[in-house]
């Protein structure tokens, strides 16, 4: 093999999530990783129907190119589609850049550091070095990672602007294409698609043209193609991610720590014994990235962020600005080839319910399930709603069923038994529910708007609890609701935590 500069050291991977949830003793679902400045959750276009069609066709090569992405892209970014490159994820278009500008005997700059690694990697990969001495390439990485700063554009010439958080920022250079700027950007932060591997360059015509001819043949496999294809037709709104960036800022402030300004959906945070701290954040199962002088720590969800905020607080040892999440919880993920569902379930919580899977009157009759019980819910997902919403509402009351299951843990001390009697106008339902571990379901549902009767059952199943429900009425959506809310006051009782000890003759559920 050639030499590369004496510098050369390859990338290097954090932890896996299995190795981290052994240090922690967690179940991997449990790890939250807030060290890959990835989305919180794919987008909803980021199901298997999307793929279903590149997967019929998976024996053959994309001959033709790509056809479809090119030109969606082009009108994502304002370019001609000639000004466009593909490649495998940014890191394919950096090291393709690289190579294109640099070989041995010359010298890549890198605007300011720290920054991303792979600038550097792909000079040495080229046989150069890395230096500010005339150089033939200069990177500069907009907003930077890891600062999130969006510094001034060098004025260097040929420059690769690194945009992979652009959409975070709303600022780039795909203005300066014709001034020698090569502007690298990815579907793996906003669009949420880091396991595809699928990113682009835009550049110059002429120079596009010789990039391309520089690239592999088919350097995006048709499967992330199709994903991309479908995350352009409905772009990301990146507002809440700024908004919880903003809260979870002041929530560092509250701890005395001091966030840099952040243009992306990280925020670095200085610290002296950084290392030490990412160790101790690593031991609880939280993954962040260390750096000598601080920590990067990526943007989830408020309550995510809010884990990171009270576990920084015990590493530090100061009084947290939010309160402690309560006792039982549970995260679950629940992935089929119908649909693909997350779940994160408090048990002891206050009715913050959210249920998004989009279909439609069964999200609500959950909502109203798990508000009623006085859970806290999240569970997104999608489905193949194209079929009809059946798949993806039974999987929704399968998975929730399953995170109670995780989230009631060996059942000790639970009253077990829960009963309840709701109206609701024209109709009454009347629930009964025992926690004791063996899976029943009687529900009768005088008129079903479908599948109420279906999903409560599968509930039942999957959180192993016995279920009676009468529910009756003229109206059916009336009669569905009754019915969950009926189940859902039965769970808020049977929940409860009223013993020590394991509520069962036989001593074990
Ligand atoms: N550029 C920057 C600045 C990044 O932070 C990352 C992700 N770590 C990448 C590029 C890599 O992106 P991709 O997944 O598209 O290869």
């Amino acid at each position: 093999m050639r030499t590369l500069s004496p510098e050369f050291r390859g990338y290097s991977w954090a932890p896996s999530t299995e190795d981290i949830a052994r240090l922690a003793e967690l179940d991997p679902v449990e790890v939250l990783r807030f060290d890959g400045n990835v989305a919180a959750a794919p987008l909803p276009s980021s199901r298997p129907g999307t793929i279903a069609g590149a997967l019929a066709r998976v024996h053959t090569y994309p001959h033709g190119g790509y056809v479809d992405l090119v030109p969606a892209i082009a009108r994502y970014a304002g370019v001609d589609p000639e000004c466009v490159v593909l490649g495998a994820g940014a890191d394919d278009l950096i090291l393709l850049t690289a190579r294109a500008f640099a070989g041995p005997g010359d010298r890549v700059a890198i605007n300011e550091e720290p920054t991303y690694p792979l600038f550097a990697i792909s000079a040495w990969l080229a046989g150069a070095e890395v230096g500010d001495e005339d150089p033939v390439l200069t990177f500069t990485c907009r907003p930077n990672n890891p600062s999130g700063a969006l510094g001034a554009l060098p004025d260097a010439r040929p420059l690769a602007v690194d945009e992979a958080y652009f959409e975070y920022s709303g600022a780039g250079a795909v203005d300066l294409l014709d001034d020698d700027v090569i502007v690298i950007r990815t579907f793996s932060k906003a669009f949420g698609l880091a396991g595809a591997r699928i990113g682009y360059a835009l550049a110059r015509p002429d120079v596009a043209r010789e990039l391309n001819a520089r690239q592999s043949p088919a350097p995006v496999s048709t499967l992330s193609a199709a994903l991309a294809v479908a995350a352009l037709e409905a772009p990301p709104d990146v507002r809440p991610v700024l908004e919880e960036r903003e809260r979870l800022a002041s929530c560092l402030r509250a701890l005395d720590l001091e966030p840099l300004t952040s243009q992306a959906n990280f925020l670095f945070v200085p610290l002296e014994d950084a290392h030490g701290v990412s160790d101790r954040l690593l031991r609880q199962g939280i993954a962040v990235r260390p750096f000598e002088n601080g920590i990067r720590v990526s943007i989830l969800d408020e309550a995510d962020d809010d884990v990171l905020v009270q576990a920084l607080a015990r590493v530090l040892d100061r009084p947290s600005p939010v309160a402690a999440a309560g006792g039982r919880r549970a995260r679950h993920v629940r992935a089929t080839s119908e649909t693909r569902i997350r779940v994160r379930l408090t048990l002891d919580g206050a009715g913050r319910v959210r249920v998004a899977t989009g279909a439609g009157l069964y999200d609500h009759l959950l909502e109203q399930l798990a508000f009623h019980a006085g859970f806290d819910l999240l569970l997104e997902g999608v489905g193949d709603l194209e079929t009809g919403p059946h798949h993806t509402a039974e999987d929704a009351a399968l998975a929730l069923g399953e995170a109670l299951d995780r989230a009631l843990g060996d059942r000790r001390g639970i009253a077990r038994f829960g009963d309840a009697v709701t109206p609701m106008d024209d109709a009454l339902a009347r629930a009964a529910v025992d926690l004791g571990g063996r899976a029943a379901a009687e529900i009768s549902v005088e008129r079903d708007p479908g599948l109420a009767r279906h999903m409560l059952a599968s509930l039942g199943r999957t959180a192993r609890l016995a279920i009676h429900v009468e529910a009756t009425g003229r109206d059916e959506h009336h009669v569905a609701e009754a019915a969950f809310k009926a189940v859902g006051r039965a769970l808020r009782a049977a929940v409860r935590l009223e013993s020590v000890g394991i509520p069962s003759t036989k001593g074990r559920l």
